[in-house]
């Protein structure tokens, strides 16, 4: 965690905050949240939207969502819609400040021919191989672009034949004029236009001219009257060009750049770029895989839009990059779901279990609390019987040294129910497996407990057979098996790192009956085997749950191991 969190201000906040002193921008804080519509959202840009949003409502200002579609190849209608989806299941709303880069793509334009106009950018013919020449290294200056001198009357004739399609893709470029000697590459006369003949999603074939994201991102954001425009550390580099484009365009207003590391959690891939080919080559079966870190795949999987949040807020806002560990996203999770997730038994694998001494027409409906960290979640009732279903690994014939699960001869509580005592076994004659565990119960600890106050070491839970639905249970476990996944070295890539394991469907498993209510989205703690949530593809015959996350704290533990 940042030294500024525990301060209690970060630096983008001591900022603003200075900036409202000196009444810089009216005390009014505008910020906005700017993707590229081509993929999905991840857990690294709720990071953002956290920031953004986040600050803009602290400050009663406003946050707008702009796409940034100036590449009219990559951008798609179904990124947009889910992009927005996204951001409002995070708990954010951007009211009527909805907005394009391509709306700009006029006035964009008309800054360019201005810049021409006062010498400060030229078409340049320089094919990429040689631009890359010309623009020398980190230690050494680059050249002049021979076409650098053109007069502001061929300059401008030129960019108006480059926007009227007379020039092939790829002939020349419009550059700005700054400095090809700069210690700054970036400021080395970028490229601010090229040609596409490309179709744009909202312009058509308006243009054939797109403006570069440098250009762009700092025109739109003046435009907007955005106050703090927040974005990550990589942009550092191109904080002088964002304020040499705003100076020389000569726009009144002049929002302020502020750069923060992007998350980066172990465990996972976050380039869209790397996303895409997971989902493309079908490695997970979406983008909303419930192992995607997308933010779709985290809802499907069962994440709540509080924990996301409160994991944003504790990693807090810093100017290092670092990586953080995926336990404590599971953490914030668990933390959330234990508050609020109701109760619920659900056998995974299940073993029959006959009483022998329980009436067999007999029904006894046993309440059961829906949530102990929960007093207004009540109470709902649970149907026992004299056939049940116990998890396999609850039983066993041989048990080892301190077994305190159902054994023979031995004693174990059945939750919200009775005590148990196992009494014999059938197995299958050929191979050996139990098929059925017969027991009697005692009726005097009806609700799991005795006057007597006997020791009884071992609670199952249980679902009545005649009762249960039926069940699809998915079991999830990371995605790589790397800590880091992007390690290229050696030779591999992130595929080699994907584990094999990743998915463990069960089917066949059994639920208690009250669970047949539930829609997806729902999520429940199903006793002692985790926190779920019941997935989309759940039908009336068949109810699909999502293992969210398990029981098992493993981030305390970490914390623990490094004391
Ligand atoms: P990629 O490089 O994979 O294409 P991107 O970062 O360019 O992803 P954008 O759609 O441009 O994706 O991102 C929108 C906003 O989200 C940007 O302001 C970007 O800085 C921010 N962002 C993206 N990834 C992270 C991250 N891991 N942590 C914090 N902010 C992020
Ligand atoms: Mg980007």
């Amino acid at each position: 965690m940042s030294d500024n969190v525990k301060s209690g201000v970060d630096f983008i906040r001591e900022r603003i905050n200075k900036d409202n002193e000196t009444g810089k921008y009216n005390k009014q804080v505008v910020t906005r949240f700017p993707p590229e519509p081509n993929g999905y959202l991840h857990i690294g840009h709720a990071k953002s939207i956290c920031i953004n949003f986040g600050i803009a409502r602290e400050y009663n200002g406003r946050c707008h969502l702009r796409f940034d579609d100036t590449n009219p190849e990559k951008e798609e209608i179904e990124y947009i819609e889910s992009i927005k989806k996204d951001v409002r299941w995070l708990g954010f709303d951007w009211g009527k400040h909805l907005y394009y880069a391509s709306d700009y793509f006029q006035q964009i334009h008309d800054f360019a021919v201005n810049l021409i106009k006062a010498g400060k950018a030229y078409v340049c013919h320089l094919t990429p191989e040689q631009m890359r020449e010309y623009r020398g290294t980190l230690t050494e200056p680059g050249k002049n672009s021979p076409y650098r001198n053109r007069s502001v009357e061929e300059n401008l004739s030129l960019f108006e034949q480059m926007k009227n399609g007379e020039l092939d893709e790829g002939a020349c470029v419009l550059r700005a004029k700054i400095d090809m000697a700069s210690p700054n590459i970036t400021m080395r006369d970028p490229a601010i236009y090229r040609i596409k003949k490309a179709e744009h999603h909202r312009t058509g074939s308006t243009w054939c001219i797109y403006p570069m994201y440098d250009f762009t991102h700092c025109i739109s954001d003046a435009l907007e009257g955005i106050t703090h425009s927040l974005c990550t550390l990589e942009f550092e580099i191109n904080r002088p060009l964002y304020d040499w484009v705003l100076e020389q365009i000569g726009y009144p207003h002049r929002p302020q750049q502020i750069e923060f590391a992007r998350l980066n959690l172990n465990y996972t891939v976050m380039s869209k770029r790397k996303l895409l080919r997971l989902v493309t080559e079908k490695y997970v079966h979406g983008w909303d895989d419930p192992r995607m870190p997308t933010l779709s795949g985290l809802r499907r999987r069962g994440y709540t839009p509080e924990s996301i949040r409160t994991f944003a807020e504790r990693i807090g806002i810093s100017k290092v990059n670092s990586t953080i560990d995926y336990a404590f996203l599971e953490y914030c999770l668990r933390e959330d779901l234990n508050m609020r997730a109701p109760r619920v038994m659900a056998v995974l694998k299940p073993l029959k279990v006959v009483i022998d001494n329980y009436p067999d027409d007999t029904v006894e409906w046993m309440p059961a609390i829906n949530n102990p960290e929960d007093e207004s979640a009540g109470e709902r009732e649970i149907p026992f019987s004299n056939v049940l279903y116990i998890e396999q690994e609850d039983f066993s014939l041989n048990p080892p040294p301190k077994y305190h699960r159902l054994s023979p001869g031995k004693e174990i509580r059945l939750k919200h129910a009775y005590y148990i005592t196992c009494t014999s076994v059938v197995q299958d004659e050929s191979t050996g497996k139990i098929t059925e565990v017969h027991c009697t119960y005692d009726p005097a600890s009806k609700g799991g407990w005795t006057d007597d106050k006997r020791t009884v070491r071992g609670t199952s839970h249980w679902v009545s057979a005649a009762h249960a639905k039926k069940a699809e249970i998915r079991l999830y476990d990371s995605l790589f098996t790397n800590e880091n996944p992007d390690d290229d070295s050696e030779g591999k890539t992130f595929i080699d790192y994907l584990n094999p394991n990743s998915l463990e469907a069960l089917s066949g498993c059994l639920v208690e009956p009250g669970l047949e209510k539930a829609k997806p989205g729902d999520f429940f703690q199903f006793l002692r085997q985790g926190y779920f949530c019941m997935d989309p593809d759940s039908t009336s015959e068949n109810l699909v749950f999502n293992r969210t996350v398990t029981l098992k704290d493993t981030w305390a533990k970490l914390q623990k191991k490094n004391g």
